[in-house]
């Protein structure tokens, strides 16, 4: 297998297959060169299998050899040769890995120029500060990218020559002082990096590969593989392309342009374009663009004859596509094109429209509903979901609405100031003139962004919408100087608090007041065609404890209620000192007098539940928390013993809590355990339970119960909790007309449990993985303090590829779950089988919950929608 292709080399499949060998952007050149024909720049691809070759030992000896006769091949076709002293090749290189990730090496452009080509740069093109200036870039860029070079020095020596010659911008500096300029360039390099400025175009070449394949494993790139969860073994490809320069004359342009509109989704392609400019101007936001519409003006036929491949592209990948290109002297190259990144919002609006067919006779085009489904993500429903303004502020400035939501938090200037807030517990609103990739640490913290320069398509925009993350690009008005910005007269200090709001672009000074959001109406479209495909295959209900979360629940999609932890409500704080007299009884008069009180109060909440949930299953878990978790903290109890001294009522409650306390209250007297040392706890539940139904019965509701234990370890302790809960029923139930819907099961979350399912179905009507515990139990991480000391190091280290707590661990505890489920099954054909652990609304868990079988999967209220989502994908994936 070779490690080098050419755009045009004629793979076995569509080039567009080939991402995993040559990466997301090299297998779209490719497509676009080879099947769509479409007027790309010629050029190369050094794989993965290159990159990976690298990462494992060093610089592949045969890569060398192969980039020589492609390089060979590529000057053959363009008529041009690198380096040349009359009329030289200028190549582009850019990393490409199979997912689009920000945090690695971008673009070297210009390779190729040297103290001898930049003349015959300067002589083809009859402009000399044109090749000048082009050298001056790619030095300046070279030195950063790949040599390590600091780029503040060079921005200074970039700013004095300006300044010498008086100009305005850079445009204005003449061919004499770029010249000038690139010798200072050099001997900056020199004395930064101990190297001379390499000049010899192979050598050059070989550096800026070389520099893709090490930006692999920069800090900034892994941190955005694990927040994406991209495999590190991967590796990057990287395209090297023949240069075409949109910054010759006033007959050449570069732009960016989406098929559609990616923010909201409008079927009318967008775009921005720069005459007169490299493709890093456009992206950096330093200049402010011209919409495609202004192209028509400029540039009539080029217009036209992007609009026809913009048609073409959508029709041949089926989806919307950004695309990048170049005009040079009245000739359009396009240089990138991909399915592109969307909004929420857009992403469910193209899904749906996409549906209805697009185009005219044989071009029409259209999606099936099934395509739809699988093309909106998880993410796209949450931001859809997320928080909008429900005053209205004074407005400070207003931006380009880059990425929808609303956004409160202290302003930070730079990603590490941010980052360091981030870590302190504050939430932050990152302010920048533009982001790059080198701030990415620091968006990935941010409730939202805000930038004074860029489009719409500029680094921040594209990528905080990408994360649902708030943001505002463009913001004139603010000017940013050192730690502060202002806009008029008004100067916002670094720790200040604002509010964004991304959707309108509106920065409002201080703290508003947010609700969540409007889904447009495709989300109720998309979501209806998920229940079908989910029809009595795999149901989705909430996790809830008050009438008013269920009520939401059912709102938003919810099938009833996979848990309800009754410990919530008892820590209401009418209710917190009627269990402390419970367990400070000290007879058991006390004891009954307290747990009749609660069972008032408990009533009155399960109706409640029932009542949001009438005919639909509500399972209510039997309190489960270890006893102490309702008492005072005992070192707090002990301070105010030696300072101010406790009341009597508080030395029984320090007696109580230093009785009930354990080294390992996770592993303690919990669950069940403490249904078997209380037992008058659970009677007093389930009887509050019933009273509820009945009243709910009386009224012609519907309620359909299902009683939980939790934490079982064996068959015998679940018989006998069973035993109580039963004895409650029959009698609750005896003599009733309209006998309400009641079965009893339990949560399997121990190992034991999901090992001995088959001995613990005898006695119970239905399962509830617990998995939150079940992972706990698994991996012996505590659920309270793994996460946040250990866990970013196992998987910064790659001990881990997930956080097991965020999604299932597939081969662990994912396959104690299709062990409990078959053995449960094997003993009871009928078993009911459900989720409730916070994994019940994550995709890829839920994906594992409906390969082992389970019916229903429960989730928090706002989840319900991904679930309800995330369900129909699963089964589509794997019909
Ligand atoms: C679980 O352990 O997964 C569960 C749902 O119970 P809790 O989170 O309340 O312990
Ligand atoms: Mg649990």
């Amino acid at each position: 297998m070779p490690y080098v292709y050419s755009f045009d080399h004629k793979h076995r499949r569509p080039p567009m297959e080939y991402k995993d060998l040559l990466g997301g952007k090299g297998a779209n050149l490719a497509e676009m060169t080879s099947v769509l024909k479409l007027p790309v720049p010629g050029g190369f691809t050094v794989s993965t299998d290159a990159c990976r070759a690298y990462m494992e030992s060093g610089w592949p000896s045969e890569l060398d050899g192969e980039i020589e006769k492609q390089v060979a091949k590529l000057e053959k076709d363009m008529g041009r040769t690198l380096g040349d002293p009359k009329d030289p090749l200028l190549v582009s290189v850019r990393s490409g890995a199979k997912f689009s990730m920000p945090g690695m090496m971008d673009t070297v452009l210009n390779l190729g120029l040297n103290d001898r080509s930049v003349k015959g740069l300067a002589t083809s093109t009859d402009n000399e500060r044109f090749a000048y200036d082009s050298y001056r870039r790619f030095i300046a860029m070279y030195a950063r990218i790949v040599m390590d070079a600091e780029g503040e020095p060079f921005e200074e020596l970039l700013e004095a020559a300006r300044e010498k010659v008086g100009g305005k911008t850079d445009a204005d500096i003449p061919a004499d002082a770029l010249k000038e300029l690139c010798d200072q360039y050099k001997a900056l390099v020199k004395e930064q990096t101990g190297k001379p400025f390499p000049q010899k175009p192979m050598k050059q070449l070989r550096g800026a590969v070389e520099a893709v394949f090490s930006s692999w494993n920069r800090p900034r790139a892994i941190a955005y593989r694990n927040r994406e969860h991209i495999a590190h073994t991967l590796g990057t490809a990287v395209n090297v392309q023949a240069m075409v320069f949109g910054n010759r004359d006033n007959d050449s342009g570069t732009g960016v342009g989406f098929t559609r509109n990616a923010a909201t989704g409008e079927n009318k392609p967008y775009g921005d374009f720069l005459v007169n400019a490299q493709g890093e101007d456009v992206v950096a936001g330093i200049r402010n663009t011209q919409s495609l519409d202004d192209m028509i003006g400029v540039f009539p036929e080029i217009h036209d004859e992007l609009l026809e491949i913009f048609e073409r592209l959508e029709r041949h990948y089926q989806d919307m596509c950004d695309t990048e290109f170049t005009i040079e002297q009245g000739k359009l190259w396009m240089l990138q094109t991909r399915v592109g990144k969307r909004t929420g919002v857009a992403a469910l609006k193209m899904a749906v429209e996409m549906t209805k067919g697009t185009g005219k006779g044989k071009d029409r085009w259209k999606i099936s509903r099934d395509t739809a489904l699988m093309r909106v993500t998880a993410d796209n429903l949450d931001s859809v979901l997320h928080p909008q303004f429900t005053d209205k502020g004074t407005v400070l400035a207003t931006g380009l609405g880059a990425s929808p939501g609303a956004a409160v938090g202290k302003v930070y200037f730079t990603a590490d100031e941010a980052a360091d807030a981030a870590d302190r517990g504050e939430e932050i609103i990152l302010v920048r003139n533009e982001t790059s990739p080198e701030d990415v640490h620091g968006m990935m913290v941010a409730e939202g962004i805000l930038t004074a320069r860029g489009g719409l398509v500029s680094h921040a925009a594209v990528v905080a919408r990408g994360w649902g993350t708030p943001a505002i690009v463009g913001a004139e008005a603010i000017k940013i100087s050192g730690k502060q910005f202002s806009v008029g007269d008004v100067t916002v200090a670094e720790g200040d608090v604002i509010s964004i709001d991304g959707t309108t672009g509106e920065v409002v000074l201080g703290e508003m007041h947010m609700a969540s959001g409007e889904p447009p109406p495709e989300f109720d479209t998309i979501l209806q065609w998920a229940d079908k495909v989910r029809k009595n295959k795999l149901a989705v209900r909430a996790n809830a404890d008050s009438g008013e979360d269920a009520a939401n629940a059912r709102e938003l999609g919810a099938e009833g209620i996979g848990l309800c932890r009754t410990e919530h409500m008892f820590l209401a704080p009418d209710r917190l000192p009627v269990v402390r007299r419970m367990i400070l009884a000290t007879t058991d008069e006390e004891e009954e007098a307290a747990l009749a009180d609660l069972r008032d109060v408990q009533q009155a909440d399960f109706e409640e539940v029932l009542e949001a949930m009438d005919g639909l299953p509500v399972t209510i878990r039997l309190l489960d928390p270890p006893l102490h978790e309702f008492l005072p903290p005992v070192e707090e109890l002990k301070i105010k013993e030696a300072t101010s001294g406790l009341s009597e009522q508080e030395q029984a409650e320090l007696a109580a809590a230093e009785s009930w306390a354990e080294h390992n209250p996770m592993i303690g007297t919990r669950g069940v355990r403490l249904g078997v040392i209380k037992p008058g706890l659970y009677a007093m539940q389930v009887r509050a339970l019933l009273d509820a139904a009945a009243a709910l019965r009386k009224r012609k509701k519907n309620p359909i119960v299902e009683i939980m234990i939790p934490l079982t370890v064996t068959r015998e302790e679940l018989a006998l909790a069973r035993s109580w809960v039963q004895e409650e029923v029959d009698a609750a139930l005896k003599g009733m007309r309209n006998k309400p819907d009641i079965t009893i099961g339990t949560m399997i979350e121990t190992p034991r449990a999901a090992v001995r399912a088959d001995e613990i179905a005898e006695v119970s009507d239905f399962f509830s993985f617990g998995t939150n515990d079940l992972t706990q139990l698994t991996f012996g991480f505590s659920r309270d303090d793994v996460e946040s000391r250990m866990m970013p190091a196992y998987l910064e280290q790659g001990l881990l590829k997930r956080n097991p707590f965020d999604t299932i661990d597939q081969t662990g505890v994912g396959d104690l779950v299709r062990l409990g489920a078959e053995r449960g099954r094997a003993t009871k054909k009928k078993l009911k089988l459900g989720v409730c652990g916070e994994h019940g609304g994550d995709p890829e868990s839920i994906d594992l919950f409906y390969r082992v079988g389970l019916d229903y999967v429960s989730c928090s209220p706002f989840r319900v929608p991904i679930a309800r989502l995330s369900a129909a994908q699963a089964i589509l994936r794997n019909a």
